[in-house]
């Protein structure tokens, strides 16, 4: 019964909806099922159009790190929207947001709110190539940043899971300009920024990668970037879409102490609605219109409902600090998983960043793009699957981040330690 409404659900989305999806992951391809569709989510729960309950560890793709509908962002949302909706003339929030933002990210003087991460991204770039007047960018295999044509070449999360290296429609001219490096590879990346900077406008990386699954950065990796940068004089934009007030309050960028020249912030800056920014030091950011002479707007940016749902989000975060409760409790789960994989015999790297984690079905650490290419994604699928059968929900891709947020417990870690039990068991 729950599946065939699953089934009808999903094929009359296909009619409607391209793919059947707003945004491709969600389709489910890569797992080899068809997309359970939520409708409603609490805390750290997501339930179905039929009801089933579902334990999740996507939590809005990180945006959702107090758990779903917090009481302290509906709130927030419920008081603003008495006022209205959008006005398309300044509004204090905006400020008052980016007040919070620049106070907790120390490289951030001025910010420019937009509507989503890949905007974000897309005008960080055109700035640091109005900035430096040259045109060459730099991004690594498996790196993310959006999808703006310069950044669709080996890039991780969608397209990683779809298995393209690239996306037609996006002319070769545009990503002509476009180096792509191995991430975390010291003497490459080195001899190319060396060689090469002079004709480069930005660096742009995750400080911690997590669209080609979570890749720490090695030591060394990312102060060689804020070396070799500087003297370059390319800028450095830590994209931390995904780390920003997720590893620290602040972002990757405050536990490696770097101070990149742009930051891109998404997610829970938005607290769940759709949000994204860019920022850096006002001699920077001051090139952008209508100061300066690089365009950049945005009809709905800065959105007052989620200016509002961003500062409950953040004010929640700066006075509640989960952060280290966060990694210890992804810990557990990291334990406790790779204790289950052993017994079973299963190869299995599961690696973390704070609340951030992947479980690779792989037999050594994954590093980069290349490691990541060769785990084993049916192995990831037959594991989703099963977990999913529990009720329990992970990134529907072995190159997704799984997210663990302050509404996860102990006791919903220790449950998934044992559904994980079961699911290895069945897949020997
Ligand atoms: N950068 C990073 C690191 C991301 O993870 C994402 C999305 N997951 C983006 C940029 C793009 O953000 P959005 O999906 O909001 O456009």
């Amino acid at each position: 019964m729950k599946r065939a409404k699953r089934r009808s659900l999903w094929d009359e989305a296909q009619q409607v909806l391209a793919g059947g999806v707003n945004s491709p992951v969600r389709a489910f391809q890569a797992v080899g099922e068809q997309p359970v569709f939520i409708s409603k989510g609490r805390g750290a729960y997501l339930y179905d159009a039929t009801g089933r309950r579902y334990l999740d560890y996507i939590q809005s793709w990180g945006a959702a790190i107090l758990g779903h509908a917090h009481p302290a962002v509906i709130a927030a949302i419920r008081r603003q929207l008495r006022q209205g909706l959008a006005f398309g003339l300044p509004a204090t929030l905006e400020t008052a947001l980016a007040q919070e933002i620049t106070a907790a990210l120390p490289s951030i003087e001025q910010i420019r709110f937009t509507n989503s991460g890949t905007e974000a991204a897309m005008s960080a770039v055109r700035l640091a190539r109005g900035v430096t007047g040259r045109s060459k960018i730099v991004k690594f295999e498996g790196g993310y940043h959006g999808h703006g044509d310069p950044f669709l070449v080996k890039a991780g999360s969608g397209l990683a899971t779809l298995g393209l290296a690239d996306s037609a429609g996006v002319p070769e001219a545009v990503v002509q300009d476009t180096l792509v490096l191995p991430y975390n590879n010291v003497p490459v990346v080195r001899e190319v920024l060396e060689r090469h900077g002079a004709a480069i406008a930005c660096v742009i990386v995750e400080p911690v990668a997590a669209n080609m699954g979570v890749v720490i950065p090695e030591p060394g990796f990312l102060h060689m970037l804020r070396e070799v940068t500087a003297r370059k004089k390319v800028l450095l934009i830590f994209d931390e879409v995904i780390t920003g007030f997720r590893l620290a309050y602040g972002g990757a960028q405050t536990l490696v102490k770097i101070a990149p020249d742009v930051t891109v912030l998404g997610k829970i800056i938005g607290g769940g609605l759709p949000c994204g920014a860019f920022g850096g030091r006002r001699a920077v950011m001051r090139h952008l219109a209508p100061e300066g002479a690089v365009y950049q707007a945005g009809t709905l940016s800065g959105h007052p409902l989620a200016m509002a749902a961003g500062l409950a989000t953040l004010r929640w975060l700066s006075a509640h600090r989960p952060y280290r409760a966060l990694a210890e409790r992804t810990q557990r789960l990291v334990d406790g998983l790779r204790r289950v994989a052993a017994d079973s015999k299963l190869s299995l790297e599961v690696q973390a960043a704070g609340s951030l984690w992947t479980a690779f079905f792989a037999d050594g650490p994954v590093t980069d793009w290349a490691a990541a290419r060769r785990a084993n994604t049916e192995r990831y699928a037959q594991w989703f699957r099963q977990l999913r059968k529990q009720g329990i929900l992970l990134a529907p891709s072995q190159f997704e981040a799984c997210f663990v947020g302050a509404a996860h417990t102990e006791a919903m870690i220790d449950d998934t330690i044992r559904a994980a039990r079961a699911a290895f068991r069945a897949m020997q």
